[in-house]
């Protein structure tokens, strides 16, 4: 498969950093160990755990990410190797952190919370060791009837989400939030993590726009309003973006987070032309987009980093063959102005009022 040997252990982990980005961590180091079968135990070898023992300690660590899915016991044994305070978590629970910021809608909050809780469950030992630990390790039979405990009450709440779940399905099409009679129309950005999206959210508006306008103040941060030049304004939000190594595990959550852009007037598909897997990111993306029946809803490609990019005449040439394309370094500015144009043009086609802004 193609994708897979072009998605080395450097991209995935440069991804993985990203994602941390996303989640409001600062990552000081990366490294990896290739090993013919994980150590059972600790996943990496003792030498390994001993290395970033040694960067923990230097760069006072809080957080130590896995790449690949640990088993609850290897996660016990490395937090215990790593010490009291380091928090062992690995790809899975780093990306649904994410989506826990990101769920902007009750079904996606709903479908984010489930995913947390059906990871839980397996990983409950944390508690257990933790009890055993208070008690000196005494009184082990205690620990363990209370995480049988724990576990029933964790599939009580799943059940019960499950159900909250059904019925937000069954109503969102009945009951829809007030409309408000602005004409504003909400402009959705879309595409792979790390390809631009919030660079060009930030580049297009000051936040500070924001704080001023009462009407908007019930946007969300991920939400800002764009005034262009003749006066005319829309609404351009953010989404979660794609990512390259999704565990399975979290598909359906993560295209709750995206469900919310059905609403919009406007997709925006913002690609990272410099990327090696460009093409296969943009069928992914919409692939994605026709499953959630958003293929309807018209959209404009964005061709970003323009200026990383090894042939960026050849690029711009090409995007101005294509139509609804335009090339742009959100980065660096450029192209912001026919961004703008374009999106007005797009939206001449199509309007759908601001929906929920009412609290
Ligand atoms: P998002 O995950 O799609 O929101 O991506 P970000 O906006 O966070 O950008 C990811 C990285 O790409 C950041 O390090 C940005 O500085 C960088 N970046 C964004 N736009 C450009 C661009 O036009 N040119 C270059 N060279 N880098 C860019």
């Amino acid at each position: 498969d193609e994708t897979e040997e072009l998605f080395t252990i450097e991209e995935s982990l440069k991804e993985l950093a990203q994602l941390a980005d996303t989640a409001g961590l600062m990552v000081v180091d990366s490294t990896y160990q290739k090993l013919s079968t994980p150590n059972p135990r600790t996943y990496i070898g003792s030498g390994k755990v001993a290395e970033i023992k040694a960067a923990i300690n230097a760069y006072a660590v809080e957080t130590v990410i896995f790449d690949d899915e640990l088993s609850p016991g290897q996660l016990r044994n490395l937090e215990k190797a790593f010490g009291g305070n380091v928090r062992v978590c690995d790809r899975t629970a780093l990306i649904l952190d994410i989506f826990d910021q990101r769920a902007a809608t009750r079904e996606a909050s709903l479908q984010v919370a489930l995913a947390q809780m059906e990871y839980q469950l397996p990983r409950l030992t944390k508690m257990w060791t933790h009890l055993e630990r208070q008690s000196g390790g005494k009184v082990k039979g205690m620990g363990e009837k209370q995480i049988e405990v724990d576990k029933r009450i964790l599939r009580t709440q799943i059940g019960v989400l499950r159900k909250d779940l059904e019925s937000v399905r069954k109503h969102r099409k009945q009951y829809r939030t007030r409309r408000l009679s602005v004409p504003v129309p909400v402009v959705s950005l879309v595409g792979y993590t790390n390809a631009g999206k919030s660079t060009l959210l930030n580049q297009l508006t000051g936040a500070d726009v924001l704080a001023e306008d009462r009407l908007f103040a019930t946007l969300d941060p991920t939400t800002r309003r764009v005034q262009m030049k003749n006066g005319k304004e829309f609404l351009l939000t953010d989404t979660v973006g794609f990512i390259q190594k999704l565990p399975t595990t979290l598909v359906a959550a993560f295209r709750a987070t995206l469900e919310e852009i059905s609403e919009s007037s406007l997709l925006v598909h913002v690609i990272d032309i410099s990327h090696p897997l460009a093409e296969q990111q943009i069928d992914a993306v919409e692939k994605v987009l026709s499953e959630l029946d958003a293929s309807s809803i018209p959209k404009l490609m964005v061709w970003n980093k323009v200026d990383k990019a090894s042939n960026p005449e050849e690029i711009k040439q090409k995007a101005k063959d294509l139509e609804d394309t335009i090339c742009i370094s959100a980065l660096k500015g450029s192209g912001l102005d026919e961004f703008c144009n374009a999106v007005q043009e797009k939206l001449k086609d199509s309007m759908v009022w601001v929906e929920a802004l009412v609290p």
